[in-house]
């Protein structure tokens, strides 16, 4: 199949549900991806693909549906997962950001030894809107000492500019809006 047929897959089964979770937001429903066996791979495929061939240590998953991608990611380059959480879900000793989002306000935290200083990083979350949260993490994963290989994103809602909150990283998204 050729690439220019997989971006119009994808982009076809990502389903625009009116007004979710609240009034004015078009939310985008990525779960039609994740059901289709094909779809998925795919999927992991092109983000993986995104890292350039440069090796990855860990793939670094945003919470929660971050996670299905990153993990998959994670598994298919052989690097490690390192979930970056809602604020009060991680066990161990963390370091804590807050940030807008594009309805609300939240906290992201990160294991401190998830990450050693100078090691490849991925950042993989399932869409990127006001970038608020990306660069949450970003900001956690610079105080770490990373070296971010990227920041990779199934879906960019491009209207909203989030990519100017993560300047000067390399980002990458599959699905553009
Ligand atoms: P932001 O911090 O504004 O870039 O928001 C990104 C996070 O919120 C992502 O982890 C998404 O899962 C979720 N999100 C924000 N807007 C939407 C949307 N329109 N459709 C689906 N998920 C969204």
């Amino acid at each position: 199949m050729s690439t220019h047929q997989v971006h119009q897959d994808l982009s076809a089964a990502v389903r625009d549900v009116i007004d979710f979770p609240k009034p004015g937001i078009v939310f985008k429903d990525i779960t039609p991806i994740l059901a289709d066996a094909g779809l998925f791979r795919e999927a992991i495929s092109l983000l993986c693909a995104t890292a350039g061939g440069v090796k990855i240590d860990k793939v670094v998953g945003i919470d929660a549906r971050g996670f299905i991608f990153a993990a998959a990611v994670a598994d298919r380059l052989g690097a490690g997962f390192v979930p970056v959480r809602k604020t009060g879900k991680l066990p161990w000793k963390t370091r804590q950001t807050s940030y807008a989002l594009e309805y609300g306000e939240a906290s992201v935290e990160l294991h401190e030894d998830a990450v050693q200083p100078g090691e490849s990083i991925l950042l993989v979350d399932d869409l990127l809107a006001t970038g608020g949260t990306a660069a949450a993490a970003v900001k956690l994963l610079e105080e770490l000492g990373a070296n971010l290989i990227g920041i990779s994103f199934l879906i960019e809602l491009a209207f909203l500019h989030g990519r100017s909150k993560l300047i000067p990283h390399s980002v990458h998204s599959i699905l553009s809006y």
